[in-house]
């Protein structure tokens, strides 16, 4: 009862905006002292450990995911990032059988004081405003309260976790998402005091001059009425963040209240311990939060998934081929359906290894309408189909096009036209085109000049007709050259720019 009256006072102080003063430096999380109440009415009731299902069963729950950003709509977390922590988020639940799936559209919110919020108040007000019922939401932001990496709000019941915390191997929304589903922290009662080796540890923590809890000791006595209450999670007083050694363990030796000697364990996700340590729930711990999704949170439960992965195989491209020139103002790239995906991720990038994402589309049909690129450029697509329940594909990748413009088509003669692109060419695709619409006129001499005024290249063509020629500058150095397209009834000069 008695910490049924902390808590009530504890979820009162947070629905005020007043925190606790925790130590900036290091913060993993920025959650309070806060313990569930369901968690201690199931650990104090024995009768409902039982799990109601087959623990062989997995349980599935809907993930809203949020991306933040500034008022200008710029610091957007990747969609690829996203998805690799969504990988990693189920990568860590899957020995407990919890798995995660995109609930829907990944929303886009763009207002700067929840994108850098420093207060829990703005936090709330950013979960309570967008926040998606029946599902767990994560809100991804460039800065957290305390400087932390991340935290759960209680009362808003959402998750925050700032860019340089999430993706691949960082476990910082593993352990949020722990607290949701109820755990505290192995070191709970230490959140905000710093643990002092050469100080005596107490016996008992005071919280809130409203309660106290025992300090649990190696020797495990008290272990379950002492900090998360779990007799199998060890003595843990680190409530910064901290690393581990090669066995996963604390540098810092600890002592408990009996003077017996230990090392925390960083290998537990609800740990401060860093991403690099940690590996696993402890099985009670895993057990409680199994009990939490199936008694408290049963309507999350999403009891007739889609489980089907998407085919690893590759997707196969229907258009444009490789290298194909595509006018630039009406760009569409398609490609065949895969198998499962009922979306698929498109980027187009400037750069062939992808190094930045120029433009990006989320699609659920099987063609992109791009629209307008810049003109006299190279571009390389890539796609990853995907479904709610697999992000974790593959991109296969579609090859590159190069845009152009047809307003080039010159005229040369009356009713003799042809068309130069690119006029600007890159070592990548080293080729100019001529697209000869020609009529009546017949030999068509073609020289390229150097900006010294030196031919470098010479065709002749006996009759171009209706012809596309392909002129390779792939020999030529970088610079400003002139082609020259000369006939018996006129000459056309066009300036061509290699790279
Ligand atoms: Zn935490």
């Amino acid at each position: 009862m008695r910490n049924r009256i902390w808590i009530l006072s504890l979820v009162l102080l947070w629905a005020l905006g007043i925190e606790a003063q925790i130590d900036v430096a290091s913060q993993r999380c920025a959650t309070p002292a806060h313990f569930t109440p369901w968690l201690a009415d199931y650990l104090e009731n024995p009768s409902k450990r039982s799990p109601a299902r087959n623990a062989e069963e997995i349980i599935y729950l809907p993930l809203a995911v949020h991306t933040v950003a500034d008022n200008n709509g710029d610091g957007h977390y990747p969609t690829t990032k996203i998805f690799e922590s969504i990988c990693q988020l189920n990568d860590d639940f899957l020995p407990y059988n919890i798995q995660f799936y995109l609930d829907g559209d990944i929303n886009r919110i763009n207002r700067s004081i929840y994108y850098e919020h420093d207060n829990f108040s703005d936090g709330f007000k950013m979960m309570q405003s967008n926040k998606k019922s029946l599902a767990i939401n994560l809100f991804i932001v460039n800065s957290a309260p305390s400087n932390a990496c991340g935290y759960w709000h209680p009362s808003a019941d959402g998750i925050a976790v700032i860019k340089n915390c999430m993706g691949k191997s960082g476990h910082t929304l593993t352990h949020e998402v722990g607290h949701w589903l109820s755990l505290p922290h192995p070191f709970h009662g230490w959140e905000g005091k710093t643990y002092d080796p050469d100080k005596e540890t107490p016996l008992y923590h005071g919280i809130n001059g409203q309660d106290t809890l025992f300090v649990e000791s190696v020797g495990g006595d008290n272990c379950d009425r002492a900090a998360d209450k779990f007799c199998d999670t060890p003595p843990d007083y680190l409530s910064l963040g901290w690393s581990c050694n090669s066995e996963n363990l604390s540098g810092t030796i600890l002592t408990d209240p009996n003077g017996q000697t230990f090392r925390s364990d960083g290998r537990n996700y609800m740990s401060y311990s860093s991403d690099a340590c940690q590996t696993q729930f402890s099985p009670d711990q895993a057990d409680a939060m199994r009990a939490y999704a199936d008694f408290a949170k049963s309507f999350y439960i999403n009891k007739d998934p889609l489980i089907q992965d998407v085919f690893t195989d590759p997707v196969l491209q229907v258009y444009p081929n490789p290298g194909e020139q595509l006018h630039y103002e009406n760009i569409e790239l398609e490609w065949e359906h895969h198998v499962n995906a009922t979306h698929y991720l498109v980027q187009i990038s400037r750069f062939s290894f992808f190094a930045s994402v120029d433009y990006e589309f989320l699609v659920e049909s099987n063609i992109a309408q791009v629209g307008t690129l810049p003109v006299d450029k190279n571009f390389y697509w890539r796609v990853q189909p995907f479904n709610a329940f697999d992000v974790c594909g593959d991109f296969t990748d579609m090859g590159g096009f190069a845009t152009f413009d047809v307003t080039d088509i010159e005229e040369v003669a009356p009713s003799n036209f042809v068309e130069v692109y690119p006029t600007y060419v890159t070592i990548s695709r080293p080729e100019v085109n001529l697209a000869f619409a020609f009529r009546d006129i017949l030999q068509t001499d073609l020289s390229l000049y150097n900006s010294a005024g030196q031919i470098v290249k010479h065709d002749r063509l006996p009759n171009p007709g209706h012809s596309l020629h392909q002129l390779d500058v792939s020999s030529l150095s970088a610079g400003m050259y002139f082609l020259k397209i000369a006939t018996s009834k006129g000459v056309l000069i066009k300036k061509i720019s290699v790279q």
